[in-house]
């Protein structure tokens, strides 16, 4: 979990050291800037999660250096809080009027400067996960589209480039490039219909299930896929896990298409699968642990989204499972390192929302 990062803006030497010192202390990165025109500078090399601004200061002052950044796209939605001085009801209004998201007047209490910040870190997440949910519902919808699109033009394509290879000689050099041409063809195909499906993923019927009869039947039909693979498969579950309501069919699915990403990591190296489950703080947790060939650090945060996958192939079945998994409320995180191997982890509440 990366460190929330706070830039304190303050003239005060004394006040910026406690404040660093206390911040620290509960978890915090801290950047600090003694005058305005600093702390426009570190807002843009720092990118903080929250600005504590200062009123009265040289340079420039807080109600400038707030009016500025609230006017620049890239900075407009850090929340700034700002500190007043006590009783001046006018600046704190003036604070407020031109964009700061909260203010406190000093001297403050350390605790009560704790909850806002909290609180205000915590909305600008809320924020932030909205705004990618609607662009990755934009990209999907643009992407369901160009699937279809592309599929009737390849129809016509493979067709075509099929009844001029059985018309040619056994003997004629251009079959194989006609072959080639139907090969690749079919690769698209095959592409665009796993991207329809994707997009078709519903789910439909719920019912109590046991995880672990899942993860097993799961194992059971990946058995000849495992087998001719060579790999050897252990498996932790947990007994007694809590039923919980879900679609058996495509949580099956999800697990599968993990269980096949792991086979596929191993190909030319030690070959374990590990799968486990456990019941944790309300979730249910399933393990699918490969000793594959890892996954790069600057891939490891894109390796579930379907836009950045460079291969396509590979991560279509990701994605699959990943959407499965969020229409259940669930979550799927990864870790892997280079050379030794990646750990997918399903978590699945084992409480609908709105039951008790
Ligand atoms: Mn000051």
């Amino acid at each position: 979990m990366n460190k929330n990062k706070i830039l304190i803006v303050e003239d005060n030497v004394d006040t910026v050291e406690l404040l660093k010192k206390r911040l620290r202390a509960d978890g915090y990165d801290t950047a600090e800037a003694y005058d305005g025109e600093e702390a426009l500078k570190k807002v843009t090399e720092y990118e903080p999660d929250l600005i504590l601004l200062d009123i009265m200061m040289p340079k420039l002052d807080g109600f400038e250096v707030c009016k500025r950044l609230k006017e620049d796209e890239s900075t407009r939605y850090i929340p700034v809080l700002m500190l007043t001085a006590k009783g001046d009801v006018d600046s704190t209004c003036k604070g407020l009027d031109i964009g700061g998201d909260d203010y406190l007047a000093k001297p403050f209490d350390y605790k009560e400067l704790v909850t806002r910040i909290r609180s205000l870190i915590s909305m600008k997440a809320e924020r932030e996960k909205l705004l990618k949910e609607e662009k990755s519902e934009a990209l999907e919808k643009m992407m369901d589209q160009v699937a279809h699109e592309i599929r009737n033009p390849l129809v016509t394509i493979g067709g075509f480039a099929r009844r001029i290879c059985e018309s040619l000689s056994e003997s004629d050099p251009n079959r194989k490039y006609l072959k080639l041409i139907v090969q690749n063809v079919e690769t698209l195909e095959h592409m665009i219909k796993k991207l329809i499906e994707l997009q078709a993923t519903v789910i439909s019927y719920r019912e109590p299930v046991d995880i672990n009869e899942i993860i097993a039947k799961a194992l059971e039909e990946y058995r000849p896929a495992l087998e001719e693979n060579h790999v050897d498969v252990t498996t932790d579950l947990m007994d007694n896990l809590p039923n919980i309501s879900v679609d058996r069919k495509q949580i099956k699915i999800a697990i599968a298409h993990l269980i096949e990403n792991a086979i596929e990591a191993m190909r030319n190296k030690t070959r374990e699968l590990n799968i486990a489950s456990r019941v944790r703080e309300g979730y249910i947790e399933i393990d699918v642990s490969d000793t594959g060939v890892g996954i790069p650090r600057d891939k490891l945060k894109s390796i579930l989204d379907p836009f950045f996958t460079s291969k396509i192939h590979a991560g279509l079945g990701l994605t699959y499972a990943l959407k499965i998994i969020q229409a259940h409320r669930g979550t799927i995180s990864v870790e892997s390192e280079l050379g030794k191997g990646s750990t997918f982890t399903i978590r699945l509440p084992v409480k609908r929302p709105g039951s008790h």
